[in-house]
């Protein structure tokens, strides 16, 4: 038998209407029947009555089977494990079952005809707008699942799954049937199951009670510390401390957590093992309801590889690798940290600049393995000269520098204190090395300045003590020097100076002047080119002020190849020229051009560019500048001469040449320097050096010539003595190519 009330109701109407019907035909006819009639009647009634009590007998059962049935819906309806609820077009509830009344958390009665809306939290509401009124215009009758947390009347959040059905009457309007059911639980029990995969994740975690007792710890946590679960739990947080933090810093930490619920930094805990570690620590409070503390969970990360990272890097950018000496970039960040300290606390400062003398020799002698040795030697000796608040730096090279912190108020004072620990590294910088057996001994020359604010910069400081070091050296070397104020002019002309000289050689502001030179006959042979600079402040500019700077910056390298090649090409001019055609140019060559390793080449390259005969090219050489790499100088005159280009030794007699080393240059020519031609006549000892050069050049079969030569005097004793050749005023000044082809006229 079907359950259905409405059915039930149907049929048990249906018996009804039969039993009245049979009633009524057993009523008593109008005219009274006959005796056989009656008892034909009256048993036919008694039939009839029978039949109508075992009706009124099924109609009873079906009865009670209809209320039972209908109770037992009832039950099954209301005590279902999920809420049914029935929604007007409107949204209003129009039915409900129990189970969906306890899942709002209101009796019943009071959820009838109101807005279901009202159980969905706010952040849900439109996604609840939408759906319905999406569910409501649906007509194919489709179902809806989907879930959406419920809030109940007293505030708590149940999630629920949704299961809806638009239901459309033939005349009736639509109504929106939904199954809810309470998936709070399986929601928790999720999340758990999430949260329990979480904790096990490579960050080493601890939960602890509100007092801070170790309830539960994971696998990282067992990795990193060394301490099991069973070692760890019931114990306190402290097993790991590590000793690198005072009591200030957990007191911050306590603090925080109080506060913010939180607290994340760094912290050095210890291992099992004694072993101490940096961590990256994030610890959270977590609260109940009420907002009481109820557990602490903390994540740790290992941050030991990180670290050291960091430390290496921080080697690398502020370290010198050599020594392990602060860098030019770390004591500049300290000086400036100390001129901000000096002139708040009314101290004095000094910065003691410190390069060692003649330390490129060592190198060059006994290789670089024993320089920096000879280094790292100073500077430890530098390290055990300072105080420990002190710095002291390695700009590179054999270049260090040392910031004495803390010095008297009183300047004078403070002077002296700087020129005392000068003193002392001077002292113990003298003290003999030992470089891996070999003694060795070596001095520093020291520029000091002082500061008590921040007026200038750091590297303006650090440029002072740099001019003072130049004073130091110029003083002789190991010694030390205090800034002069006058110096700075001069270094800043230099600046400005090398500066020009770069535009120069862009602009061609260069100009080569041409000098005779002469024979007894006062025949021109040939002619010296002279630079000067045209330059469009200062005019022309001699060579003795710019050639140094040029040189100091290697700028003499563009510039000298500029004059090599324009000496060249006027050779190349001069070629079938009446008067110059046979002329030898001379070129003055610099240190640095010569020691150059393609040097030949380039010579070479400019003879074949113009085309021309090498023997018309002299090139003049300082004393100096053949003695520096005396092997490398015999090579490249070889190779030079062998096609043809000629050599004068300039300035002779100002420089140590040994008489060993003239026979083995392959010259032609030497110049008496112009500071003996000067003296003939006036410096008796000068006159015999000039005699004693001649006849040397003799003896070697080398031509001789003489500069500066200004008056007859000079020129008559120099023919008389045996120089046959000429440079000087006398004859002629250096002029530019205009006058000077004029003068050959
Ligand atoms: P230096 O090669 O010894 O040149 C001779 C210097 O003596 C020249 O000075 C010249 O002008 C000067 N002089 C010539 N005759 C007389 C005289 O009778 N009396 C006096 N008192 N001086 C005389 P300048 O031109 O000023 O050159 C100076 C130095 O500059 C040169 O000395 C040379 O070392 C260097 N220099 C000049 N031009 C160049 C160049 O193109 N390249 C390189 N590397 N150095 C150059
Ligand atoms: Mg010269
Ligand atoms: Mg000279």
């Amino acid at each position: 038998m079907s359950d259905n009330p409405d059915e039930i109701n149907q049929r048990l109407q249906r018996l009804r209407a039969k039993a009245e019907a049979q009633l009524a035909k057993v009523e008593p006819e109008k005219e009274p029947p006959s005796a056989l009639d009656t008892d034909e009647l009256l048993r036919e009634l008694h039939v009839r009555q029978i039949e109508l009590e075992m009706q009124n007998e099924e109609l009873h059962r079906m009865q009670v089977a209809l209320e039972t049935s209908y109770a037992h819906y009832l039950e099954l309806y209301d005590f279902a494990p999920v809420g049914y609820l029935t929604l007007t077009a409107e949204g209003m509830i129009s039915e409900i079952n129990l189970t969906g009344a306890k899942l709002l958390g209101m009796e019943r009665k009071h959820l009838i005809n109101r807005c279901f809306a009202r159980f969905i939290d706010d952040q849900d509401k439109d996604r609840w707008h939408r759906l319905f009124l999406m569910m409501m215009k649906d007509t194919v009758g489709e179902r809806q699942c989907f879930d959406l947390p419920l809030k109940r009347a007293d505030g708590a959040t149940r999630h629920t799954h949704f299961d809806c059905l638009c239901w459309a009457g033939d005349n009736a309007a639509s109504q929106l049937r939904i199954i809810l059911a309470d998936i709070t639980q399986c929601r928790q029990t999720e999340e758990l199951r999430i949260a329990a995969i979480a904790f096990e994740t490579q960050e080493a975690m601890m939960v602890t009670d509100a007092s801070g007792v170790i309830l539960k710890v994971n696998r990282a946590f067992t990795e990193t510390t060394g301490y099991t679960a069973e070692e760890a739990v019931g114990r306190m947080p402290r097993i790991l401390k590590s000793g690198c933090h005072d009591a200030d810093f957990y007191a911050g930490m306590w603090e925080s957590l109080q506060c913010t619920g939180a607290w994340t930094g760094e912290i050095w805990d210890r291992r099992k093992n004694g072993e101490i570690y940096p961590n990256w620590a994030l610890i959270n409070a977590v609260k109940d309801n009420d907002g009481t503390v109820t557990h602490y969970v903390a994540a740790y990360v290992d941050i030991t590889d990180q670290k050291a990272a960091t430390d290496e890097i921080e080697r690398l950018a502020f370290y010198d690798p050599l020594t392990e000496l602060p860098n030019r970039r770390l004591l500049l960040d300290r000086l400036q940290q100390e001129l901000v300290s000096s002139e708040r606390r009314g101290l004095t400062g000094a910065l003691l600049f410190i390069d060692l003398d003649n330390f490129k020799a060592l190198n060059d002698t006994l290789g670089h393995n024993k320089g920096d040795l000879l280094l790292r030697q100073v500077a430890r000796r530098l390290v055990s000269c300072v105080r420990e608040n002190d710095t002291v730096a390695r700009l590179g090279g054999d270049e260090f520098v040392v910031l004495l912190k803390n010095l008297s108020m009183d300047v004078g004072e403070a002077a002296a204190q700087a020129k005392i620990s000068g003193e002392k590294i001077i002292a113990t910088l003298n003290e003999a090395y030992q470089l891996d057996g070999h003694e060795h001994s070596s001095t520093p020359s020291i520029g000091v300045v002082l500061f008590n604010n921040h007026e200038h910069p750091a590297d303006e400081l650090l440029k002072r003590a740099d001019i003072a070091l130049y004073q130091a050296k110029a003083a002789g070397r190991n010694t030390l020097r205090f800034f002069d104020p006058k110096m700075q002019s001069a270094i800043e002309a230099r600046v400005r100076l090398v500066r020009d000289l770069r535009r120069a050689l862009a602009e061609k502001q260069f100009r080569l002047y041409y000098q005779k030179q002469v024979n007894c006959n006062g025949q021109v042979i040939g002619a010296e080119v002279l630079i000067r600079w045209q330059h469009p402040e200062r005019g022309l500019v001699s060579p003795l002020d710019f050639i140094p700077a040029a040189e100091e910056t290697a700028l003499i390298l563009p510039i000298g190849q500029w004059v090599l090649e324009t000496a060249c090409a006027q050779i190349k001019q001069w070629e079938n020229h009446p008067q110059a055609g046979n002329l030898q140019l001379a070129v003055n060559v610099s240190a640095r051009q010569f020691h150059q390793p393609d040097f030949v080449r380039l010579v070479c390259n400019e003879i074949e560019k113009f085309a021309i005969n090498p023997s018309k090219l002299k090139l003049e050489l300082t004393e100096s500048l053949v003695l520096d790499n005396i092997a490398d100088t015999i090579l490249k005159m070889k190779a030079l001469r062998e096609i043809g280009v000629h050599f004068s030794l300039d300035d002779f007699g100002t420089g140590y040449s040994s008489l060993s080393y003239l026979t083995q240059l392959p010259l032609d020519q030497i110049k008496i320097d112009q500071s003996f031609v000067h003296n003939i006549g006036i410096k008796p000892s000068d006159a015999v050096i000039v005699q004693t050069i001649i006849g040397m050049t003799k003896n070697l079969d080398i031509e001789v010539i003489s500069e500066g030569v200004e008056t007859k005097g000079q020129r008559d004793f120099l023919e008389l003595h045996g120089c046959p050749l000429y440079q000087g005023w006398l004859f002629g000044e250096p002029v530019t190519l205009e006058a000077f082809e004029k003068l050959l006229r």
